[in-house]
This record gives C-alpha cells, structure tokens and sequence, in this order.
C-alpha cells in the first residue's frame, strides 16, 4: 500500500484545526488505505456551526500549507459535510482554516512527520496479518502529547 502524503498532510490539517478550536481528535488511523481522524461527535456537537465547518475546511488547509493547493474532488467529502451542516462554500472557511494551522505550524509538522512513520509502521506490522488494510496510526495520547509540546515550544 503506497503511503500517501498528500492524504496526511490533509488529515494533519483537520486534526490541528479541531485541538486549536478544543474539539477532542480520539486517534487518526488508516482504514480502507486511506488516512482518517476520528473526531469526538459530543465535543464537535457544542461547537458553532462556524467552527465546525472550520475543522472540517481544516483538511484543505494542511494540504494548501504544504503543497500549495488541494486536491478538490478529494474534499467533496468535507464539502457534502459541510452543506449538510448548513454550511457554505468550503472555500469560505479556508481562510480561517489556514490561519489556524499556520499558527500551529510546528505542530503540524510534528503531526505529519508522526502520521508519516506511524503509515510505515503500521504496514510492517500488518503485513504479517489478513486485515492489512486498517491500523492505527496515532491515538488520543500521542495526539494530545504532540499538541501540548508544540505549544511549550511557541511559549519558549
Ligand atoms: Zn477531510
């Protein structure tokens, strides 16, 4: 299973625009060869509908950080999210979006370089088992553990 970058860093992207807005990110695994966070509906759920579409844009964002744009038919997901919500146009939160994880600039690396040996990792390991499709890639803990050093070193 090839690693896809641009898919972490997307995931990266969503995970630091929820830790930024207080929104609990469970874990980030691999399931169906392809990156995906786990966000706590409850926590997501007290959240305005503003800030929901911002972590939902936050996606986009980490891609648009590292590489400059975002592959668009690739966010239809977070856009059919967002317009369920009520929301607009993805486009419109990105602005925010963006801000956030360029603020969290070191946490964001840390993430993906993180979600990048977690990927390698976790296919060693389950390429000795059947269901190599699905994995862990970071839990709560090691989230949570990224997230605050990250912001011990902004205040240093
Ligand atoms: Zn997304």
């Amino acid at each position: 299973m090839a690693l896809d970058e641009r898919a972490i860093c997307h995931e990266a992207g969503h995970a630091v625009a929820a830790l930024h807005l207080g929104v609990h990110v469970e874990r980030i695994e691999v399931t169906d060869r392809l990156p995906h966070s786990t966000i706590s509906r409850d926590s997501l759920e007290k959240k305005s509908t503003e800030q929901r579409c911002i972590v939902l844009a936050g996606g986009i964002a980490g891609e648009k950080f590292f590489y400059g744009d975002y592959d668009k038919e690739a966010s239809q997901g977070d856009q059919n999210r967002i317009s369920e919500m009520g929301g607009d146009d993805i486009r419109k939160y990105l602005v925010e979006a963006l801000k956030i994880v360029s603020l969290h600039e070191v946490c964001l690396r840390e993430l993906k370089k993180q979600l990048i040996s977690g990927w390698v990792r976790g296919e060693s390991e389950a390429s000795w088992e059947s269901d190599c499709d699905s994995f862990e890639l970071l839990s709560h803990e090691e989230i949570q553990c990224i997230w605050k050093g990250s912001c011990r070193e902004r205040r240093v």
